[in-house]
């Protein structure tokens, strides 16, 4: 999970997507989902992402580990 560039610095960030093609500004809350990108801080190329479910189920697997 590098960037083209190389660099190693790197950080999570979070954003919503649309799940339909209706406008911005018209958007209804279930019309929209939660995204996490993982980001280089020199291009900004975006090396990984991962729904807000997938992040959801990461940190219900890792729960599970430390009890
Ligand atoms: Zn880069």
């Amino acid at each position: 999970m590098l960037p083209r560039c190389g660099s190693k610095s790197l950080t999570w960030d979070a954003t919503v997507v649309k799940n339909t093609s209706v406008k911005d500004g018209l958007l209804r809350l279930h019309e929209v989902s939660g995204l996490f990108y993982l980001g280089c801080d020199e291009c900004s190329e975006t090396v990984a992402r991962a729904t807000a479910h997938e992040v959801a189920d990461f940190l219900n697997a890792n729960m599970q580990e430390a009890k």
